[in-house]
């Protein structure tokens, strides 16, 4: 994919915002904290145990810093960085060959294993599946609730579904920074807007938390990632894309982003991280909640 391709002006902005997280620590973290509040008494019990058996060293033990936790192990498995996207062309979408036409699992292996052409959707369904088998060794379970925990995050950001032959955003500089803290769009997308919901991860998930309508709950839980991933697309087409000029990775350029554009862009971020929350819970409850 053009994605992975880019030139070395794409790399020197990758180098000065730090790789591309998605939705940084803040974000994940309150998706996970959403979540946990609308798992079923038998889902919670067995993520608990999950979470407690798990020694894994990158990330705190927690279900909100594991939310963070395939960001810190895609940094030496590099095969694993795909699954972090359904990244769609904003002008030729096809979700089949943004997720490489969803490989199957080789016979005798397990999702973590592989392969690397393969996307958020494709994914997490596979891990899903594996922890609703209980057949799956545990090693593979702990793996499983990980991926979940942070993919079902990742997939809900806008320029995680998105793409315009930029890298989802990493070729696009913004001048002026709008916080001196980011220098590219997708680096924006990750932080600032989230930022602005304000307070801590487990004060933005009450926030938002008690935002959420009984309606809404309802509307969110239909589908599955293949329809979740159109829905994010969408809103990375007509939100995050809504820009004067669009760069490319081939022609990287510079973007000013507007008072309208950051206000739509709090708006979407606290709307995502609810919808991602509530789905969160809705993957962790349909595998874990028998
Ligand atoms: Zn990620």
């Amino acid at each position: 994919m053009s994605r992975w391709t880019a030139g070395l002006m794409a790399a020197s902005l990758i180098l000065a915002a730090g790789p591309a997280l998605a939705w940084r620590e803040p974000g994940h973290e309150t998706i996970a904290l959403i979540a946990y509040k609308h798992l079923t008494p038998p889902a919670k019990a067995r993520v608990e145990a999950l979470l407690a058996s798990d020694h894994d060293t990158l990330t705190k033990p927690d279900i909100a810093s594991r939310a963070t936790w395939a960001d810190a192990w895609r940094v030496t498995h590099r095969e694993t960085a795909a699954w972090h996207f359904n990244d769609m062309d904003i002008d030729h979408p096809d979700l089949a060959a943004a997720c490489f036409g969803f490989p199957a699992m080789p016979p005798g292996h397990v999702a973590s294993e592989g392969p690397a052409d393969d996307c958020a959707a494709n994914k997490i369904a596979q891990f899903a599946q594996e922890l609703r088998d209980p057949a799956t060794p545990q090693a593979e379970r702990l793996l499983a609730l990980k991926f979940v925990l942070h993919l079902v995050g990742d997939m809900h950001q806008p320029l995680h579904g998105s793409d315009h032959q930029d890298k989802g955003g990493n070729c696009v500089a913004l001048a002026p920074s709008p916080d001196g803290k980011v220098k590219t769009l997708h680096a924006y997308w990750d932080l600032t807007p989230v930022e602005a919901i304000g307070g801590t991860p487990a004060q933005m998930a009450d926030k938002l938390h008690a935002q959420i309508t009984g309606g809404e709950l309802d509307a969110w839980v239909k589908g599955d990632p293949k329809t979740w991933a159109q829905e994010v697309f969408l809103i990375g087409k007509t939100d995050a894309y809504n820009l004067p000029v669009k760069p490319t990775c081939a022609a990287p350029g510079a973007v000013a982003l507007s008072p309208y554009y950051q206000a739509q862009a709090t708006s979407d971020a606290a709307h995502q991280i609810k919808v991602a929350g509530i789905r969160l819970a809705a993957v962790l409850n349909a595998a874990l909640g028998f």
